[in-house]
């Protein structure tokens, strides 16, 4: 199988992964190993606490501490350092990969590769329950940020990023850049475009995708 190291360094020698690697199982895997977020014991702890809370409680204020996607984005995989070769990557590679992205099992395995004992924690009924979710949000996010974006604001011409948005709740979702104005995704196509048309800014709007 193909490093993370020796795959960051083929594709920024290259540029272009696709037209020299095939689909084939082991190319897939190597991608899906690039993408999938690594997860440390003490912190899926503290996911599942929180988990169990919300299931108890339907409180949204403790999703932040145990969505699997802001962790995309700080500390772990490489999909922070390398945004955008991430995203090439996945939009290209997600008729290959997408069937293990939304497997439960397949996930399990992937987040459990390299240890044990996050295995064991997940094996229980209420760690069946979170790798449920876990899949199903990671999935979701996926063909969301591949498909859709970039996208820039509407009203600024900013880049859409996803990041903090509140510190004091911990909460992460998208955010223009250049102004800070929240994105809901729910918004996505009302406040924000997809296609570039000025390189200094959009405001004139959105040129509505077909999509
Ligand atoms: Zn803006």
């Amino acid at each position: 199988m193909v490093s993370k190291e020796s795959l960051k360094r083929f594709v920024q020698s290259t540029g272009k992964i696709f037209d020299i690697m095939s689909p084939s199982e082991e190319n897939v895997q190597a991608i899906l190993e690039w993408i999938m977020p690594d997860l440390d014991p003490d912190e899926l702890k503290v996911s599942l606490v929180n988990y169990y809370r919300y299931l108890e409680t339907q409180e949204d204020r403790y999703v932040p501490y145990f969505d699997p996607i802001p962790g995309l984005f700080h500390r772990y995989g490489m999909i922070q350092k390398h945004q955008k070769i991430a995203k090439k990557v996945g939009l290209t590679w997600w008729p290959y990969i997408q069937k293990y992205v939304a497997n439960p099992e397949y996930v399990l395995e992937m987040v459990g590769r390299k240890k044990p004992e996050i295995k064991k924690m997940l094996a229980t009924p209420l760690g069946d329950s979170y790798i449920q979710y876990f899949t199903k949000r990671l999935y979701q996010f996926f063909d969301l940020w591949f498909h859709e974006f970039p996208r820039w604001h509407n009203n600024c011409g900013g880049l859409i990023v996803y990041g903090l948005i509140n510190k004091n709740t911990n909460a992460w979702g998208f955010k223009c850049r250049t102004c800070n104005t929240i994105i809901p995704v729910e918004k996505l196509d009302e406040i924000t475009y997809k296609h570039r048309k000025h390189v200094n800014g959009g405001k004139y709007g959105s040129p509505k995708s077909s999509q």
